[in-house]
């Protein structure tokens, strides 16, 4: 079951890769069908040799409806998420380190650059330490992610979340951008942050039917 999207949340995971938001086995991907399963990645395998096969279907409360391997060790957290935040379908988790740079030393990454609000509603807040593999990693995301798409997790990494998994993916891609600029900008200087009144407009021109194909 669920083939298409199984090989998309591969292809996804190897995105993540390309623009080095992983390393190795790390991070994971997630998307709950219009039949609440979650498809999940497994636990500990390399995306480039992964096989549709290889991707778990879990059912809300974590049990295993269809594949044979161990599950990713964050699922508990991405049930949590997905459960308190109906609008979300799609998690993904990355350890990319600019953004995870600015979660050790600012309380949020703030809105600097257009990309930000563009693809993650807004600034993105700095949640506090959760352990990996933990509950309390989803909960903390809940807490801390203030309707936007991404929440960055201090000495951790970073969860995006997504109405589809593009919006999670472009939410990963341009928080590191954003993050990257940001920690340039302030090598050298006070960066200018955008205006609330830019930030609005910039999550307004990005909305689906104002950017990009029909
Ligand atoms: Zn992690």
């Amino acid at each position: 079951m669920y083939e298409d999207l199984k090989k998309e949340i591969i292809k996804t995971a190897l995105m993540l890769k390309e623009y080095r938001l992983i390393a190795l086995s790390g991070g994971n991907v997630s998307v709950r069908t219009p039949a609440n399963h979650v498809v999940v990645t497994p636990s500990g395998m390399l995306y480039e040799t992964m096989v549709p096969e290889d991707v778990v279907v879990v059912d809300m409360e974590g049990k295993t409806v269809e594949g044979t391997r161990k599950v990713s060790v964050d699922t508990e957290a991405i049930l949590y998420i997905l459960k308190n935040l109906p609008e979300v379908n799609a998690v993904i988790h990355t350890h990319q380190v600019y953004a995870s740079a600015v979660g050790l030393v600012e309380d949020e990454l703030p809105a600097a650059v257009t990309t930000l609000p563009n693809a993650c509603l807004g600034p993105v807040t700095v949640a506090p330490y959760s352990s990996a593999a933990s509950l309390e990693m989803g909960i903390t995301t809940v807490k801390y992610i203030n309707n936007k798409r991404a929440v960055i997790l201090k000495n951790h990494g970073v969860i995006t979340v997504g109405g589809t998994l593009k919006e999670a993916l472009y939410a990963a891609v341009y928080l590191e951008d954003a993050a990257k600029t940001y920690i340039m900008a302030k090598s050298i200087g006070k960066p200018s942050i955008l205006t609330k009144e830019q930030i609005e407009l910039a999550v307004e021109k990005f909305k689906p039917g104002n950017y990009g194909q029909k």
